[in-house]
């Protein structure tokens, strides 16, 4: 079987950013979609390390491929580090991110500057066909905005606003944010294990 990657996830903005960030390691890198596989995973970890392994696994057991996941999130110090891994499901997967956008900045009504820190998680996973396993995590400090703005991004990033920058992760272009973000800092650290598995095969 020729070495390929699969990423465990439909979400064709991951899959760009994934590519872009992986590219000169010289293997394709394909969804789970491309690579014929769907399968519905519960993820019961507690942690955004232990959800990304569970759904690497899964999809191993299914292709034996090279597998890499994630799984990330919004946590807020001021609301006990929610939504954290419920980040999708918070308050409904259905509600409209401006609801839950605002939810937050009213929960935090009162509270300035440091008071309203924030970060996103994400963890990067990794089950290749040897059972070999392994993990990567990146994080983006910031800061809940006063009120949601910017265009960009999805999710939280109208309201996650990075003081040095004077802005949400919203208002800044697609490059900058995955030059910066926690998924690009996770797959970032991830690449030279890939890279050092692939050697170790020829
Ligand atoms: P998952 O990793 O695809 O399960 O995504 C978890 C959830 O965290 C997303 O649905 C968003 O609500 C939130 N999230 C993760 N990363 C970001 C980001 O870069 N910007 C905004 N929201 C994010």
């Amino acid at each position: 079987m020729s070495t390929r990657i699969v990423f465990a996830t439909g979400n064709a903005g991951k899959m760009r950013e994934i590519r872009e960030i992986l590219e000169d390691l010289g293997v394709p890198v394909i969804s789970m979609k491309e690579a014929g596989i769907s399968t519905d995973i519960v993820e019961d970890g507690k942690t955004f390390a232990e959800n990304a392994l569970i759904k690497a696994r899964a999809v191993h057991e299914l292709c034996g491929d090279i597998v890499l996941a994630d799984d990330s999130g919004l946590e807020v110090d001021a609301m006990d580090k929610a939504p954290g891994i419920y980040s999708a499901r918070w308050m409904g997967e259905e509600t409209p991110y401006e609801v839950k956008n605002q939810s937050i900045i009213d929960n935090l009504k009162g509270l300035s500057g440091a008071e309203r820190s924030a970060r996103f998680v994400c963890a990067v996973a990794a089950v290749f066909p040897d059972g070999q396993e392994a993990q990567t995590l990146g994080v983006i400090e910031g800061q809940i905005a006063h009120q949601a703005a910017g265009a960009g991004g999805f999710g939280y990033d109208p309201i996650f606003y990075l003081p040095e920058r004077g802005m949400t992760t919203a208002e800044i272009t697609e490059e900058e944010k995955n030059a910066i973000s926690h998924r690009g800092q996770a797959l970032t650290a991830m690449k030279p294990i890939l890279k050092e598995w692939l050697e170790k095969r020829v």
